[in-house]
């Protein structure tokens, strides 16, 4: 419940209304506004007209407004395919046409539709604050001033040749997702090099598995059967490398059953196409360039 409603001029000013004062910034309200926070009270800073809303070069760089919805994502020419289908799962256009991408970064929930891709994508955020630090540091911040602070905008650095791509499970095509994966690495003659993986929905917060990813580090590309194998397998030490949570969504026994076929999924994905390939052509991304219908995909 929104106790009291601020609206900054300036990004001066939201950040002197929040530090260390407990007010939550407010992007797209679709979490905060939903009964989901019913419970909870707060002092909500609008950010609304304060962040970068769109996605751009900067330089090298692509650059995303933490004010990008998850339509704009689908809508850019330039975003990656790994992360327009991360954005596609989505619910509906209502609600992708309000949800930020700083939003979704903050909401930091287990299944959250973008941090795997952005994980996997190698994500820096630029923070209200003047920080500049990479999304997997940030989320092991805690929120607050002094921790987490407001996304202003999240930045891609194109990498020539890296394959990327994302894959969800849900009940239905509309639901969040109970498991997503999001895989980028590099095919070089069939040996996969500079993998990261990061999976959705089977810990508490998204996140990367570096034994996975090692375990798979400079080795040829396993068929579907053989990513199945391993992900369903264990580290040297016997430990499982994916043990996941139980959760309203789901038990953990389905989610083991499902996460191995998810994560080659993710590696297919890769694959889907040139079109669809996250490539770094001539140091700049290629996105699908539009050959997606993207109403006809939902
Ligand atoms: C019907 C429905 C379906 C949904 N489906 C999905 C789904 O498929 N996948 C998914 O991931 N989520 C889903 N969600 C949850 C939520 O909508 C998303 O996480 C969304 O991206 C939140 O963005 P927002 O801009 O609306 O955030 P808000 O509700 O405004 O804020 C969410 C959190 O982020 C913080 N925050 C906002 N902006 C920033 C910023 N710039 N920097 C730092 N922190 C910030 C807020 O203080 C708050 O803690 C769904 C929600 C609904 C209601």
């Amino acid at each position: 419940m929104t106790t009291a409603f601020h609206r900054p001029r300036d990004a001066a000013e939201a950040l002197a209304l929040l530090e260390g004062t407990g007010r939550l910034p407010l992007g797209g309200g679709t979490q905060l506004n939903s009964s989901e926070s019913r419970s909870l009270r707060y002092e909500a800073v609008a950010l609304e007209g304060l962040l970068p809303r769109g996605i751009g070069r900067a330089g090298t760089a692509l650059s995303i407004g933490a004010s990008t919805t998850f339509q704009d994502i689908l809508d850019s020419k330039e975003a990656p395919f790994a992360l327009k289908e991360a954005a596609r799962g989505m619910a509906d256009r209502n609600i992708r046409n309000r949800a930020t991408v700083g939003g979704n970064l903050g909401a930091d929930k287990s299944c959250s539709s973008l941090v795997p891709a952005l994980l996997a994508l190698d994500a820096r955020l630029t923070l209200l604050d003047g920080r500049s630090l990479r999304l997997e540091k940030w989320l092991e911040l805690a929120p607050g001033r002094q921790g987490r602070s407001v996304i202003a905008s999240v930045v891609l650095e194109p990498r020539k040749g890296l394959r990327a791509g994302y894959a969800r499970w849900s009940r239905v095509a509309c639901d969040i997702a109970i498991l997503g994966a999001a895989a980028a690495f590099f095919d070089q003659d069939g040996i996969v090099r500079g993998l990261r993986l990061a999976l959705g929905g089977v810990a508490a917060h998204a996140r990367r598995f570096p034994a996975l990813e090692a375990a798979f580090e400079g080795k040829v590309l396993p068929t579907r059967e053989g990513i199945e194998g391993l992900v369903s397998g264990g580290d040297p030490s016997g430990h499982p490398y994916v043990s996941p949570i139980d959760d309203l969504r789901a038990s953990a026994a389905f989610k083991r059953s499902r996460i191995a076929s998810l994560v080659a999924d993710a590696f297919a994905n890769a694959y889907v196409g040139e079109a669809n390939a996250y490539v770094g052509e001539a140091n700049a991304y290629v996105g699908d360039a539009g050959s997606h219908d993207d109403e006809a995909q939902r």
